[in-house]
């Protein structure tokens, strides 16, 4: 039986103008920071690709920095001081670097329901996220930002735009981040790249010593075939999202809601009354772990995720659930359907004959 792939934001297909890019860059022979010839092909290749990426963000070439994944991005903008405030949403990319004296609260809709309006002095940067990753749901950075430049010492904002980047319509300056975070095997590129946009003036970290790579900022010769494949990926993603592709994503994220309520009168949708990225549907059934729900439609040919997709094999607690205020028997239950445009009707309808079946019978168990 053919495989059914609904883990798209875990990491997207790579798209086939990905792979002939980087096929044809894996023959180029020079290393991006040499003056000759081929050195200077290389760095084309290069700012090519950065160029791309800067047109789907809607910024400027020279304000993108390459990176080893959007985690590394992360961590190159976020201050070393500790001084970094988020929320219990965040991505563990960005949690882990947080403070936890104070963090962001969110209602139980998932959007932060914090006033943004006083930090603690020592605070130097506000993380925000833009859409999460195991709901979809969507923040209205734009509309907070202002209030936290104006807050007594000015923290900047980095905005982890990893789920919306390519997804919806948000550039960088629609985003109000002063960092802007993005991951390009989320939309079609190969895994091993990461994406940090930052406003002219601004610096970053330096993770490790070493050449002068990226205007200094990460040491080390740039993934040049990885970087290629991203570039072309980009260029690829804002053709789709131009074609509004995005709205035909939704409809079948919509259908696939409507039949998981019509077949379970206690399956519990997160989100699904606030703006959500178009492609994302989590949804739990209190008691019923999503470990084994995921293990199950995985033998059904299904591949799905339960809580964090990104926690390599653990599937725990979910954080965001459980910060939205839900009780451990959903957040333990917790999975995610992400789709694409690649994703058919076909595919969701036996989606949800699956888990439906699979449903029927853990219902009969625990009567
Ligand atoms: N931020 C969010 C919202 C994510 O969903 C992910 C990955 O799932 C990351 C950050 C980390 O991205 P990467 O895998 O490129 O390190």
């Amino acid at each position: 039986m053919a495989r059914v792939y609904l883990d798209w934001n875990a990491t997207a297909p790579l798209r086939p103008e990905a792979r002939e890019a980087m096929i044809a860059v894996m023959d180029a022979v020079g290393n991006p920071s040499s003056v000759h010839g081929e050195g200077r092909e290389a760095k084309s290749i290069l700012e090519t690709a950065r160029s791309d990426i800067g047109e789907l963000l809607g910024s400027e070439r020279a304000d993108i920095v390459f990176a080893g994944s959007a985690t590394e991005a992360i961590a190159m903008a976020i201050p070393e001081s500790g001084s970094a405030l988020g929320a219990k949403i965040d991505h563990d990319a960005v949690y882990a670097h947080l403070r936890d004296d104070v963090t962001l609260g969110v209602d139980q809709h998932g959007r932060y329901d914090t006033d943004f309006e006083a930090f603690p002095e020592d605070c130097q940067m506000v993380c925000l996220q833009s859409a999460n990753s195991e709901t979809g749901i969507m923040q209205d950075t734009l509309g907070i930002a202002p209030k936290i430049w104006a807050s007594a010492n000015k923290p900047t904002i980095l905005v982890d735009a990893v789920q919306a980047i390519a997804k919806t319509g948000l550039r960088v300056d629609k985003m109000g981040g002063d960092y802007v975070i993005a991951s390009p095997h989320k939309f079609g590129g190969p895994k091993g790249v990461g994406v940090l946009y930052l406003k002219p003036g601004l610096d970053t970290r330096r993770l490790y010593a070493g050449g002068g790579q990226e205007e200094g900022r990460r040491a080390g010769t740039e993934n040049l075939v990885g970087v290629a494949g991203a570039g072309a990926a980009a260029k690829a993603a804002k053709q789709d999202r131009d074609n509004g592709v995005w709205e035909a994503v939704q409809e079948l994220r919509d259908w696939l809601e409507a039949e998981l309520l019509s077949n379970a009168s206690d399956v519990v949708l997160f989100g699904q009354e606030t703006v959500r990225i178009p492609n994302t549907s989590a949804f739990g059934v209190a008691g019923w772990k999503g470990e084994t729900q995921v293990m199950q439609m995985d033998l059904a040919g299904y591949a799905i995720s339960a809580g964090s997709a990104c926690s390599s094999g653990k599937v725990k607690q979910s954080r965001v659930i459980s910060a939205m205020g839900y009780g451990a028997d959903l957040a333990q239950s917790t999975i995610r359907v992400s789709i694409g445009p690649n994703t058919t009707k076909s595919e969701l309808e036996g989606f949800v004959q699956s888990w439906t079946k699979a449903y029927r019978n853990y219902k009969a168990k625990a009567a």
